[in-house]
């Protein structure tokens, strides 16, 4: 039996409060918001996450989160976007399908970026470049 919560949402057995549907994707709005319309978007196909997906399909989700984020911002009358994608318990991601979260925003809401603005050490970039593209 498929125990994937977002399975269960695209099945019906779980409810949930659609704002677009095409073939392959599926977009609702999240249950516990960031922010005014916060929206996920997901492949009706099942893949738990970036590194299991493939690169195809991993586009027509960015592509459809992008038709939702213009959909939400012409609706909402949102001033920005943040797309937020998380991979992995170490990624933050807590729901094992993938999904595309659709944040609009406005410059006076509650959301601050969840990294310390530091600068980085070059040599320790030299050498990061050096590994990655080695
Ligand atoms: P993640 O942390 O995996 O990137 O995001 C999972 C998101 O799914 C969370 O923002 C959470 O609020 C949302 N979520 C979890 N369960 C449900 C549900 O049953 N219905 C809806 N609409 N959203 C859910
Ligand atoms: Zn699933």
């Amino acid at each position: 039996m498929n125990s994937c919560i977002f399975c269960k949402i695209l099945a019906g057995d779980i409810p949930s409060k659609k704002i677009y549907e095409d073939e392959k994707f599926y977009a609702f709005l999240d249950i516990f918001p960031a922010g005014k319309g916060h929206t996920l978007v997901i492949p009706k196909e099942h893949s738990a996450d970036i590194h299991e997906i493939s690169s195809d399909q991993y586009g027509a989700l960015a592509a459809t989160a992008k038709d939702v984020a213009d959909l939400l911002q012409r609706k909402l009358s949102s001033e920005g976007t943040t797309i937020f994608q998380m991979n992995r318990e170490s990624g933050w991601q807590t729901v094992f399908h993938i999904h595309m979260h659709v944040i609009p925003r406005w410059s006076d809401d509650a959301l601050h970026k969840p990294w310390d603005i530091a600068p980085a050490v070059d040599s320790d970039l030299v050498e990061l470049q050096r590994i990655i593209c080695e």
